[in-house]
């Protein structure tokens, strides 16, 4: 458990003036968040799983990753060092998830390592939960070249690893980080900012989602970063005592 001086202290390494973003935003600090649970479409039922939804329902962790270490579903397998399996805490209450590894995250084989990888750690620490606490994943196990967007039939066939490891995982909560992962796992067109905000739902496990900013996108517009506090502390609040997260 963090003191507050060291939460502060944490909320300045994010670049994040905490009594300044208060004063600026006001009552909304405090004012209820807009809109229930709003469930999405069935990813998996947009194109049809790739792989046996049975099989891959009966796998563990190790089957699973081993499964993920051997797919050549899509032609990201051919640029790939490694896969980017996830890492983290197995029986978190909170789950993030990303777009896809970088070329930092291909060369370790774990998300989030590079810069937005940092940003992300001194996030969680804002709110008191360290990386081993929480499970880290993204919506593709393999890098695209040139870090461009995951395609959408990408996402669609890597889905249902993802899909296994929230259900092995059970978390509270997921935070989608960044428009892709929101967009994919809502199975929405709506842009962040109107993504923010609202306790979405994972329809394929009824989990809670909370969206936020990508860690790289707030490298990229720090001004965005008191929006991305106010989406941690709605995570703090909807994960109840953050002293129990993980
Ligand atoms: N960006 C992501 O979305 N995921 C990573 O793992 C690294 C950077």
């Amino acid at each position: 458990m963090h003191s507050n001086l060291t939460q502060k202290a944490y909320l300045k390494a994010m670049g994040i003036d905490i009594w300044l973003r208060r004063d600026a935003a006001g009552p909304e600090c405090d004012a209820p968040l807009p809109g229930g649970p709003s469930p999405a479409a069935d990813p998996i039922a947009a194109g049809g799983p790739a792989a046996s939804d049975d099989e891959l329902s009966r796998l563990d962790w190790q089957a699973l990753q081993a499964k993920v270490s051997a797919c050549t579903l899509c032609e990201l397998h051919q640029g790939r060092t490694q896969t980017v399996f996830g890492v983290g805490n197995q029986q978190a209450d909170l789950l993030i998830i990303g777009e896809a590894p970088g070329a930092e995250e291909d060369r370790q084989g774990q998300p989030f390592v590079g810069r937005a990888g940092q940003l992300l750690t001194a996030m969680l620490k804002a709110i008191k939960l360290e990386r081993q606490d929480v499970y880290i994943a993204n919506i593709l196990k393999c890098r695209p070249p040139n870090n461009r967007d995951p395609k959408a039939e990408e996402a669609r066939l890597c889905s249902q690893y993802l899909k296994r490891q929230i259900e092995l995982i059970q978390p509270k909560l997921i935070l989608a980080v960044g428009r892709i992962a929101a967009q994919r796992l809502l199975q929405t067109d709506s842009s962040l900012s109107k993504l923010r905000g609202q306790l979405h739902q994972y329809a394929l496990t009824n989990t809670p989602i909370i969206v936020t900013y990508h860690p790289a996108y707030l490298l990229r517009t720090p001004s965005d970063k008191g929006k991305a506090w106010q989406d941690l502390l709605f995570v703090q609040r909807t994960l109840g005592d953050p002293g129990k997260a993980g």
